[in-house]
């Protein structure tokens, strides 16, 4: 069984349903999934800890959040210390990101998968997922989180990407939603979304293979 810690620091609930409707088409890839909460359900707790994990790693001049910084304070959490050593952390925040690679300055990424002192983490950023007028884009935001989850779940295994920006690392060249990202994922997440398509069938092969589900 996977154990998944999540940390919604959202006052939409929007986005944590949309999350627990990926984790359930995952769990059928992977195996059954336990999270600590129920889709929708209040969790003040958790939101507590997330606004805190914000100011931590929150830049006033830029009024973003360093997404490495929060990274490195989710590790050091006593909430998240408290957690099972297994148990995957899932962070949803309604800020925008900013990252720095190589040097190079990445604004406005929406998040992905981390792997930082033994913690298997995915931060992820709402913002880019509203429009103008404030309303959210769930199918995009789906799309965006299966795939940073099928990173977490060993979809393009061989990758075991660790670092911390979202469209590097390996991905599938298949019609699939691990595909590297290419600046029409909101596109591309509405024609997968209307058909109901996520990964390749060498991706879910994958995953069921890494995790022994037949
Ligand atoms: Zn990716
Ligand atoms: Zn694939």
């Amino acid at each position: 069984m996977h154990e998944i810690v999540l940390i919604d620091g959202c006052q939409d609930d929007e986005p944590g349903k949309v999350l627990y409707g990926v984790l359930t088409h995952m769990g059928a890839i992977v195996g059954i999934i336990h999270t600590d909460k129920t889709a929708g359900g209040l969790d003040l707790d958790g939101y507590a800890i997330a606004r805190g994990l914000v100011r931590q790693s929150y830049d006033d001049v830029r009024k973003q959040v360093d997404a490495q910084a929060l990274v490195g304070n989710i590790v050091k959490d006593p909430f998240v210390k408290r957690q099972n050593p297994n148990a995957k952390i899932v962070v949803l925040v309604p800020e925008s990101f900013y990252a720095n690679h190589d040097g190079k300055d990445l604004t406005y990424v929406h998040g992905g998968r981390f792997s930082f002192k033994g913690r298997d983490i995915v931060v992820m950023s709402t913002n880019k997922f509203y429009d103008k007028k404030g309303k959210f884009d769930p199918m995009h935001f789906g799309y965006i989180m299966t795939h940073e989850l099928g990173h977490l779940f060993g979809a393009v295994s061989n990758s075991r990407r660790t670092n911390t920006e979202e469209n590097l690392g390996t991905h599938c060249t298949n019609d699939c939603v691990m595909r590297q990202e290419d600046g029409h994922s909101r596109e591309t997440a509405h024609s997968f979304g209307r058909v109901g398509k996520t990964f390749c069938n060498q991706c879910k092969t994958e995953m069921r293979n890494l995790h022994r589900v037949r």
